[in-house]
């Protein structure tokens, strides 16, 4: 068998093209796999990056198609709420080339990359693919798994998975909107929520997630964008977003970081901060098992907790505002929105609100006496459950 590589990295979307690029960096020896034959494609996601979510990629501004500034969150029962920070608030980007130049960086690094190149079952040390090149075995000292919401290498070594799996639909249709702001329509999907998104003059990116159903609900959304908006599409794109995090993202000379962990926000399905995040404490963390020349759990368990440490707390966070909001009906939502236009409310969403770190804002809305009259809604939902943290 040839010599191992020190990081063999299944999966080249954020996550583990950054793991990769950084593990090369630090002069490891680093291969990826991934199973398509380009980078980002087929495209999964709405392309919405708060700017610290774009920064932590560390990418050329090639990507960006749009930037937003503020949010219309909109009832189908009629309130709406407008914010507008007056700065920009988060880029809308093209994510197959967005994912195509983290890859490029990760080769320029020194990463040996394998396009079209599938992972297919794991030994003790090594990898079992099947690709361009038939069968191969690759040798890994350790293993991330990179490799999105339904990663195999997790189901090959019989991990629990993330409790809770959401389909999402989405399409970029001709419509005027905009262009400075999201829109977010909560009770387009009574588990999650609708979103449009501006991506150009008369385009509009609009999407919705859920558990069940997502197919009639996302034809009822397109509804609200006219009649034409049926005929319209000319992007379909569908997949998975994973919430949750696994109980355990380490184990058996093995990491698992961003969607293959179940790391998308449950607030929002966003996926590309955390992993790249997590993909940064994951190469660190690598990087002290290769020079001390142990792979063992005790020295990856500090990759969990560099990554709880860091956006853990907000993620625990999501996932009990997510189950709230399961409680809200479309009248709950309509009086939730109205309540929320209160001048000071606003002006705590335009401080404190952050699209990756819900944590100060929903704490500090929570101390605000204008939301008293909602408690009742809130308490119907489990808000003690926040209180409580
Ligand atoms: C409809 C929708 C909208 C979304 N919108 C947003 C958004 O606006 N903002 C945001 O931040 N996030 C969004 N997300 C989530 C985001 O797309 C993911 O969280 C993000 O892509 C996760 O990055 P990752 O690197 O962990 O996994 P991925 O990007 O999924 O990359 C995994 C890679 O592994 C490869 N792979 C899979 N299996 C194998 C195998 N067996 N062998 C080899 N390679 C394999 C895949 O081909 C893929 O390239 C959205 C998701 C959906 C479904």
């Amino acid at each position: 068998m040839i010599r191992p590589y020190d990081v063999v990295v299944v999966g080249g979307g954020p996550a583990g093209s950054t793991c990769a690029r950084l593990c090369a960096e630090e002069g490891l020896s680093v291969c990826l796999v991934e199973e398509h034959g380009a980078a980002g494609v087929p495209v999964q996601c709405a392309g919405l990056l708060s700017m610290s979510a774009f920064r932590e990629c560390e990418v050329s501004s090639g990507s960006i198609i749009s930037t937003v500034r503020g949010a219309r969150v909109v009832s189908s029962l009629g309130p709406v709420l407008e914010f507008d920070a007056g700065v920009p608030k988060a880029h809308v980007v093209d994510r197959a080339r967005l994912d195509r130049e983290m890859l490029d960086r990760a080769a320029r690094a020194g990463t040996e990359i394998r396009m079209k190149t599938s992972f297919v079952t794991r030994g003790d040390h090594c990898i079992v693919t099947r690709g361009v090149n038939g069968r191969e075995e690759i040798p890994f000292k350790v293993l991330v798994a990179a490799d999105g919401a339904r990663s195999r290498v997790a189901r090959v070594m019989g991990m629990p998975r993330p409790p809770v799996f959401l389909a999402g639909l989405q399409a970029d249709i001709l419509h005027t909107m905009d262009q400075s702001r999201v829109e977010i329509h909560p009770d387009a999907s009574p588990e999650f929520f609708g979103w449009a998104i501006p991506i150009g003059s008369g385009r509009a990116r609009v999407g919705l997630a859920g558990r069940t159903g997502v197919g009639d609900l996302f034809l009822r959304f397109l509804s609200r964008f006219g009649e034409g908006a049926h005929q319209a599409q000319v992007h379909l794109v569908s997949g998975t977003i994973p919430l949750g995090t696994m109980t355990r993202t380490y184990g058996n000379r093995t990491l698992f970081v961003g969607d293959a962990a179940g790391m998308a926000k449950p607030t929002s399905g966003g996926g590309v901060y955390t992993g790249v995040r997590a993909a940064r404490h994951a190469a660190r963390v690598i990087g002290k098992a290769v020079a001390e020349g142990d792979s063992s759990d005790r020295i990856l368990s500090r990759y969990e907790h560099a990554w709880k440490s860091d956006f853990g707390r907000e993620l625990d966070l999501g996932m009990r505002l997510f189950r709230m909001r399961h409680g809200f009906s479309p009248g709950d939502i309509s009086r939730l929105i109205s309540g929320l236009g209160d001048p000071a409310i606003l002006d705590d969403i335009i401080t404190l609100g952050d699209m990756d770190r819900p944590h100060r804002l929903v704490h500090r809305l929570l101390t605000r006496p204008s939301l008293y009259p909602l408690l009742g809604i809130l308490i119907r939902s489990g808000v003690r459950q926040i209180y409580k943290e």
